[in-house]
């Protein structure tokens, strides 16, 4: 990772988007829930309101049953009388009627005195086409005799509730328990988009009620009819400002089947979240179970959102973006200096001419090369070789030629000595030498330094040994003790090359006896 810094900087920058967006991811899915807290406690409420609701029109029909229960003997004024006041303030009550037992020997006769009061009155009831097949028991008919109001409810004037299965069913179970009971909502034909309504069914008996069912039987003698509009239910208690945010359905579960019986909204709209969607369910409507289903829309959400969880991920890439782009120009600017330091590094140890070890590396590297050998005590070597008669050569072919001829020179001399712990440096003018640790014949490599340059063939005119460019070498090898240093393997190898140079030039030098390295040098001068 220390060599791919950007690598680095790209793991940690996609480790802080992953941050951040986990982060806000987070912040969402909490406000999400905290939103659907709401919603439901929302719901909850508006169904609390809605129960209250309808109780409280159940207890005015419970109400009315109560007072009809002292007069059995019901006229059409007096039920008009009774009912009309209620009707008025009751929104939600579309009809109350009366419906005696009539037994089936009495049927022509109960027909005859409602033409009295009704011209043209008739008992109807369910034609076997409608789905329902009237049965023979029991054997009385339940007519609505008294309707208000009576202009919209005409034609339910006269129909035998009995003569319908579902209807005869409530019946009966109100007749038998003396409760109220409900049947399943039905379509109220006269009403805005044939709106669903409750048919609530309150027996009627002479006389004390709290006794058995058998005697309740004996006692029955009619009923007294609700019929409400859901719809009206849910506006009287349910603020109209809801049914942009919240639609609400109103479902009897009474059955396996759910029949929705009112709804604020098209449910399969787009609008809706379906997936949060939630039920409360109500208390038994005269003894049916209804549940307020209710699905909150995308305003309702997000209008409750806020903005940290966009906030954390957008100021979170922004940040981590210029943070990557300062990292990346650091970076940059890092690689750039550093390859401006080695640069110069390489630059301060360098020869410019000839491309070589200067002679700063010359020292370090003999410096280091020395310590070695001495903890090792190993032998070093060391060869100063100097061109032949250059003072000539430069003035017969000028500086420019004689730098060329010094570049060549160096190139030779790095082609011969390739170990890689070697060291060819310019050690001055037309002066090289070379450093060899643990070299065992370096006189050998000087002769072959001497005559590969020789093979050069740089012409040399003005040379007293050759008629091509030559050198002369001078070679020491010694193993280091603490009492040596190495400026004494230079001055050995000095020595040795002033020899090669007073011998006659073109040739190599190595002290007599100091063919091998050894450990005991001579400080004498070198005898011309
Ligand atoms: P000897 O055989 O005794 O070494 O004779 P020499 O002429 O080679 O020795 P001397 O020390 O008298 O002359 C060395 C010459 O090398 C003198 C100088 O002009 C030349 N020289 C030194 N450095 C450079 C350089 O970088 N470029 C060029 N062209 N010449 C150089
Ligand atoms: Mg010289
Ligand atoms: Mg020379």
């Amino acid at each position: 990772m220390k060599q791919h810094p950007s690598l680095m900087v790209i793991l940690l920058a996609l480790v802080g988007l992953g941050f951040c967006a986990a982060l806000s991811r987070g912040l969402y899915l909490e406000e999400t829930e905290s939103i659907t807290q709401e919603f439901r406690a929302d719901v909850t409420q508006l169904t609390t309101a809605f129960e209250r609701e309808v109780l409280l029109n159940l207890e005015i029909l419970f109400a009315l049953k109560t007072s009809v229960g002292m007069m059995p003997e019901m006229n059409a004024e007096l039920f008009g009388r009774l009912t009309r006041p209620i009707l008025e303030r009751t929104p939600a009550i579309k009809a109350l009627a009366w419906a005696p037992v009539v037994k089936q020997e009495d049927r022509t006769g109960f027909e005859q005195r409602q033409q009295s009061w009704y011209p043209g009155f008739v008992l109807t009831e369910e034609s076997a086409t409608a789905g329902a097949v009237p049965s023979k028991e029991p054997p009385w008919l339940v007519p609505v005799q008294f309707i208000e109001p009576i202009a919209d409810n005409r034609p339910a004037m006269g129909f035998d509730l009995s003569s319908e299965n579902k209807r005869r069913t409530a019946l009966l179970t109100a007749r038998t328990t003396g409760r109220m009971v409900a049947t399943a909502a039905i379509e109220l034909v006269q009403e805005r988009n044939h709106q669903k309504g409750l048919l609530v069914f309150a027996p009627l008996y002479r006389g004390a009620s709290d006794t058995t069912p058998k005697d309740r039987e004996m006692r029955h003698y009619g009923f007294l009819n609700g019929v409400f509009r859901v719809g009206e239910l849910v506006n009287q208690s349910i603020p109209t400002a809801i049914d942009s945010n919240i639609l609400i359905q109103v479902v009897d579960r009474t059955e396996a089947d759910p029949d929705v019986i009112y709804s604020t909204g098209r449910s399969s709209d787009e609008r809706w979240l379906r997936s949060l969607i939630h039920e409360v369910p109500l208390a038994p409507i005269a003894g049916r179970h209804w549940v307020i289903q209710a699905m909150p829309g995308k305003t309702f959400v997000s209008a409750r959102r806020g903005y940290l969880p966009s906030l954390v991920i957008g100021f979170g890439f922004f940040f981590i973006t210029l943070l990557v782009f300062f990292a990346v120009r650091s970076l940059r600017q890092n690689a750039e200096l550093n390859t401006a330091k080695h640069e110069l590094e390489r630059m301060s140890l360098t020869d410019s001419l000839t491309g070589l070890a200067n002679r700063r590396h010359f020292d370090l590297y003999l410096e280091q090369e020395w310590l070695r050998a001495l903890r090792q005590s190993q032998p070093i070597s060391m060869v100063m070789l100097d061109v032949d008669y250059f003072k000539a050569f430069n003035d017969a072919y000028g500086h420019p030629g004689g730098d060329q001829c010094l570049k060549q020179v160096a190139q030779v001399l790095e082609q011969v000595v390739r170990r890689p712990t070697d060291l060819v440096a310019r050690y001055g003018g037309e002066e090289f030498a070379l450093i060899l640790p643990d070299t065992q014949d370096a006189a050998a490599v000087a002769e072959a330094c001497r005559v590969a340059i020789q093979a050069l063939g740089i012409v040399h005119e003005f040379s007293d040994v050759a008629q091509e460019i030559t050198i002369s070498a001078g070679v020491c090898s010694l193993v280091p003790t603490r009492e040596l240093s190495p400026e004494l393997l230079i001055l050995q190898a000095d020595n040795a090359l002033y020899e090669a140079k007073e011998a006659g030039r073109n040739q190599v030098f190595q002290p007599a006896g100091a063919q091998r390295p050894c450990s005991c040098p001579s400080n004498e001068e070198p005898t011309p």
